[in-house]
């Protein structure tokens, strides 16, 4: 199968990298760079000259805090471009197994992250409702929120290729 021509998907979305001048304010700006692999530059360097960053675990290690685009002398729409970059990856069937198992789910449990009682009872010494305004409050919602997902598409594309 053909690869994806990522950076002419940024451009047909409005996201030009073709200005970066490779500064790399926008990796010094990075907080999670800090910590992990992740080279902000190096993912907008790829883009530039097309190359596949598609199978790069660096590319959801982004926390996506924003500092980087807020911050690029050139102006350029970092943080949208990665944005646009996972979407074109998880269309191409690749993604993190850790996100595929959540995207399960919230398939099943119309939730992400499914309550537990040690997180009921940290919600209430919070002084929170022991339940959240979710499914797990109203679960007759359940199958209209796999409805939605369903009808989105969201099943397949999460689906184990
Ligand atoms: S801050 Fe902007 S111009 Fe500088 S390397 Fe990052 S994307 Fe390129
Ligand atoms: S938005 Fe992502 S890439 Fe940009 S600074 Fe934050 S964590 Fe780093």
């Amino acid at each position: 199968m053909d690869e994806p021509d990522v950076l002419n998907r940024l451009k047909d979305a409005g996201l030009d990298v073709l200005t970066c001048m490779q500064c790399g304010v926008c990796s010094g700006s990075c907080p999670s760079g800090r910590y992990t692999s992740l080279n902000t530059r190096r993912i907008v360097r790829k883009a530039q000259v097309n190359t596949d960053m598609l199978h790069d675990k660096e590319l959801w290690m982004c926390a996506t805090c924003y500092n980087c685009q807020e911050r690029c002398p050139r102006g350029i729409r970092i943080v949208d471009a990665i944005f646009t970059i996972r979407t074109i990856a998880v269309h191409e069937g690749i993604m993190l197994s850790e996100h595929r198992k959540v995207s399960h789910l919230l398939l099943k449990h119309g939730h992400a992250v499914p309550i537990n009682d040690e997180t009921r009872q940290k919600r209430e010494k919070l002084g929170m409702e022991p339940l959240p305004e979710t499914v797990h409050k109203y679960p007759q919602a359940l199958k209209d929120v796999q409805k939605l997902l369903r009808s989105c598409g969201f099943d397949k594309l999460v689906a184990e290729k």
